[in-house]
């Protein structure tokens, strides 16, 4: 990397972009973010500018980047980008991670709240990466994640510890990391001091193992004791590893005692994590416990409306509806599928319309489809028998209601990702063993009634073909 201006002029021209800017965005934002930016070097139309620490970097790169390749090339017509990269003897030592500055740019967001003064370990170094756009701002509030986002929020804003542990759970794709990277961007904007650390469970147990491996654990437990806020997203995967569960427990333990805060997250409710020891698993419930729930229709609509604004793209509200309406397992999908759809409208620069849409996402729409709910199944199979849907749930022994009750049973457990338990209580509260007893009842019936089974299989691809009411392809 060499620099063929002189200092002065690079310097000169920094300042008056730096000027620019300031009057752009205010005295307080120019103090916290511009001011600490140190310019390098040129080369290659690049400007290569240093900052201290890496939460700066990913903070300036998400906002202030853009604004200052634009200013700076109407300064040096030569110069038509620019690039922000962390300078820390410690980060650059460290873990390779900012080895070289182009690395540490490309790398988006790596956390975080790294001061090269601080003592006490490279939190930078053992952080997670961070999504710039995963901040509170940009989470859509609905019923399903309301509590969860309040938790969030909760945590975030407040000077003490609210709760210990936060524990954030539910399904894929349905904002956990989002909210735990919003926690760590608002707690390292509001007091740069705090020290965060976010990580997956695997990078956890992964870390750990090294550390074991290079007998650096005194080091390794020193860097968790010394943190403000740890998050650890998916401790699921923690479950069944005896060393890193001890260690995780012990570490845990250090920090509540010191009134540390923690945030964890799971697909699953503590105490429905399996091989979690119990003493642990209590612990974890100890604190707040907050679940994401499935989408909802409205919540999809308004995640839609809001990230094609922020895509900049106009799209037909009867589209958004119809991709509320389809696209019902995630939000990563809800997303996925919009993205899809408008690269789509764009590459082939025409307008997106409903048959466009469905040609895009055939396939998507299909696993969609696919997914079937009890109640679709209750409904349809009452419904095939001549029964009333109330009966799925009565107490009624009769056969003639008892029967198809256990085709339904049978059906929901081929056809839905429930568990037997859960399917026992879509069925007016009744016990896991009774459906596990239906489900044997109609395999036995299936081999030796010939129209038995053929009702059943009936039935069965009439659910799995079942078109979601309103569109359907032809
Ligand atoms: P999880 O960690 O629960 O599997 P993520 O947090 O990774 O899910 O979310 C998947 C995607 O959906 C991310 O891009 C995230 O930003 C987005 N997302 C999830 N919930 C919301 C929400 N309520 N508002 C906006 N975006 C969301
Ligand atoms: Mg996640």
């Amino acid at each position: 990397m060499t620099n063929d201006k002189t200092d002065g002029t690079l310097e000169a021209c920094w300042g008056r972009v730096c000027d620019h800017l300031r009057k752009e965005i205010g005295e307080a934002a120019y103090q916290s973010w511009v001011k600490p930016m140190t310019v390098r070097s040129i080369d290659d139309g690049i400007a290569r500018i240093s900052v201290p620490t890496r939460f700066m970097r990913d903070w300036v790169a998400a906002h202030y980047v853009d604004r200052l390749g634009a200013l700076w090339s109407k300064e040096d017509k030569f110069v038509n980008s620019v690039d922000v990269f962390v300078q820390s003897e410690r980060a650059l030592r460290s873990d390779g991670a900012a080895a070289s500055p182009k690395e540490a740019v490309q790398a988006p967001g790596v956390v975080i709240n790294e001061s090269a003064e601080r003592p006490g370990g490279d939190h930078a170094a053992i952080s997670g990466p961070l999504d710039s756009r995963n901040v509170f701002d940009n989470f859509v509030v609905g019923k399903s994640n309301e509590f969860a986002y309040a938790a969030a929020r909760r945590v975030a804003e407040a000077a003490s510890v609210p709760f210990n542990p936060l524990f954030l759970y539910g399904g894929v794709g349905l904002g956990k990391t989002h909210l735990m990277h919003a926690i760590a961007w608002h707690i390292s904007q509001q007091d740069p001091q705090r020290r965060v650390i976010y990580l997956s469970a695997e990078k956890f147990m992964y870390r750990f193992i090294r550390a074991l491996k290079e007998q650096s654990t005194v080091d390794f437990k020193e860097m968790f004791r010394n943190v403000d806020v740890l998050m650890i997203d998916d401790v699921q995967f923690i479950g069944g590893k005896g060393a890193t569960q001890e260690e995780f427990f012990h570490t845990f333990n250090a920090l509540v005692d010191q009134g540390r805060q923690i945030v964890l997250s799971a697909d699953k409710s503590p105490s429905d994590l399996e091989g979690m020891e119990e003493r642990l698993q209590s612990r974890l419930n100890c604190g707040l416990v907050a679940d994401i729930h499935a989408t909802t229709f409205e919540l999809r609509l308004g995640i839609l409306q809001s990230k094609a604004e922020q895509l900049k793209v106009e799209i037909p509200p009867k589209m958004m509806e119809f991709l509320a309406h389809k696209i019902t397992s995630n939000v990563r999908e809800l997303e996925g599928a919009l993205n899809r759809v408008v690269a789509h409208s764009q590459l082939v620069g025409r307008a997106i319309t409903l048959e466009t849409t469905q040609e895009v996402l055939h396939d998507l729409l299909r696993a969609n489809d696919r997914r079937v709910t009890i109640e679709d199944i209750q409904k349809s199979v009452a419904a095939h028998f001549n029964i009333r849907i109330s009966d799925m749930h009565s107490a009624r022994r009769a056969r003639s209601v008892a029967r198809p009750r256990q085709v339904a049973m049978y059906l929901a457990k081929q056809l839905t990702s429930r568990s037997l338990p859960e399917i026992g209580r879509k069925f007016g509260g009744r016990d896991h063993t009774t459906v596990m007893h239906a489900v044997k009842k109609v395999d036995e019936l299936r081999e030796c009634d010939q129209s038995f089974a053929e009702d059943v299989e009936l039935l069965r691809r009439m659910l799995e073909g079942q078109p979601a009411a309103g569109f359907r392809r032809t």
